[in-house]
């Protein structure tokens, strides 16, 4: 049994100005992409897999569109050149976007099944904050979400992915897919796994895939910074008893649309104004305040000064911004040196549009890294440390801090730009809040400008029916491909 393998991997604000080059990816590609821990599961498998490129940044702005044709081109050599093969996997994030594309995952997958032909099975996996299209379910006969957010069930998607690739090949037996869109799309802050009511429901899938004539039952989020049609929750089921998907994908999709006013954020939210003076006034600590409009691993830029503003007009003390992306202001550190006193003005490094803070600061620390791109330097303002870094980055791990010699657990806030807190962050907040700061990830979604998402889409629209439609893949029309 032979399996190409594959993949693109990008969470994209269509909002968000900073264009991804080819640079900003973590490539593996031929043996490296076997040997990489991502898809070191394969190995499990009783089959040989094809090795072609898989792509991953975090999330951010538009792929240019140079960089994605290039990444596109060396997958579909690779399908090409590794011919014959049995069947193809495509990990995938799904909330892709790339300049003059809205639907660049339909674009990347279409192109895979050109090339692959009519007879070859495609599974692939995606995270829930993903968009799916009719271009997407058309040419692909198996799909698996992850169910889990914040995400720990990644590998675990990958194998029910791979799995009923497997199994389909040794079977011969060729599952349907459908899907069910909602026209409801959240942030994620919103509809994490952990709190209510998508608790429940996602802790319906294990149940429904013990059903007879299921592979598999995904139920997506969506990804709301995408402004564009195809940005919605659904529901998508792969298996061998249609009627048995039909009725499930319907009363699931329509469960999601029943509970859509239900879905709050887990964490206290008010602006970044009274944020500080509650996290300045807070008797417990460290308050953990996350500045959620300008999280890069949402999507945001990361170059935003403005909860930093608000810190020093309030005069916090004891306080760890972890961190702004500065290129310029991290070489003026390195520049300066450890003790040096530095004029330097934060943000807006990357997004001419993000706010800025000037004044004197201190170089605390400078810290090398690997190389030049992981270059990071603490800087000390009043009572304020400030983190400045030359890449965009998140602070989600505990070893993020302290590889710079700073404690979170000491401190009395600690301000991540984050969304939801990271496993690790989370444990040591006392409490966490969240601020809805502005930026290319505004938690308010509402306030966004809205151009492309066309179609009635709650919370943006309110006033709408809905009646779940399932919507089959055109291959599981195919005659020839009936199981
Ligand atoms: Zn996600």
């Amino acid at each position: 049994m032979r399996i190409a393998v594959g993949g693109i991997h990008i969470e994209c604000s269509t909002y968000n100005p900073v264009l991804n080059e080819e640079k900003d990816f973590r490539v593996v590609r031929g043996d490296a992409l076997l040997a990489a821990s991502y898809f070191e599961f394969l190995k499990d498998y009783p089959a040989t897999f094809l090795p072609t490129v898989h792509a991953r940044a975090i999330a951010g702005g538009p792929v240019s569109r140079a960089t994605y044709e290039a990444f596109k081109a060396e997958m579909l050599a690779g399908l090409e050149a590794q011919k014959p093969y049995d069947g193809i996997y495509l990990a995938m994030h799904g909330a892709m976007y790339v300049e003059g594309m809205e639907d660049a995952e339909g674009d990347w997958i279409a192109a895979a099944r050109a090339v692959a032909g009519a007879d070859c099975p495609i599974s692939v996996s995606y995270d829930l904050h993903g968009n799916v299209s009719q271009q997407i379910i058309d040419a692909i006969d198996m799909f698996s979400t992850y169910r889990t957010a914040p995400h720990i069930d990644v590998e675990e998607t990958m194998r029910r992915s791979v799995t009923m690739l497997v199994k389909s090949l040794q079977t011969g037996v060729k599952p349907t897919l459908l899907w069910v869109p909602i026209p409801v799309v959240l942030p994620g802050e919103r509809t994490s796994t952990e709190d209510e009511p998508a608790k429940s429901l996602y802790a319906r899938l294990p149940e429904i895939d013990q059903l007879d004539g299921v592979w598999d039952s995904s139920l997506m989020v969506g990804y709301v910074w995408a402004d564009e049609p195809r940005a919605t929750a659904a529901t998508i089921f792969t298996g061998t008893d249609r009627a048995v998907l039909e009725q499930q994908a319907t009363t699931l999709a329509q469960a999601y649309w029943d509970a859509r006013e239900d879905f709050v954020f887990g964490c206290q939210t008010d602006t970044p104004e009274a944020c500080v003076r509650e996290a300045i006034a807070s008797q417990t600590r460290p308050v953990v305040l996350a500045d959620s409009g300008d999280n890069p691993t949402g999507g945001g830029v990361g170059d935003r000064a403005d909860v930093l503003a608000e810190l020093i007009t309030q005069g916090a003390t004891e306080t760890l911004v972890a961190g702004i992306t500065d290129l310029p202001a991290t070489d003026a550190a390195f520049e300066a040196g450890e003790g040096a006193k530095l004029n330097v003005t934060l943000g807006a490094s990357l997004d001419p549009s993000s706010p800025q803070v000037s004044g004197e600061f201190t170089v605390l620390r400078l810290h090398h890294g690997a190389n030049a791109a992981d270059r990071q330097a603490v800087l000390r303002i009043d009572g304020i440390n400030v983190v400045v870094s030359a890449r965009r980055r998140p602070y989600h791990n505990i070893a993020d801090f302290t590889q710079l010699g700073l404690s979170p657990q000491q401190a009395k806030i600690v301000v991540v730009k984050s969304g939801y807190l990271s496993p690790e962050l989370a444990p040591i907040a006392q409490p966490n809040l969240m601020a809805l700061s502005n930026g290319v990830v505004d938690q308010f979604v509402e306030r966004l400008p809205r151009l492309r998402k066309t179609v009635p889409t709650f919370p943006f629209d309110r006033d709408f029916a809905f009646e779940p439609k399932v919507l089959l893949s055109a291959r599981s029309s195919l005659s020839a491909y009936k199981g």
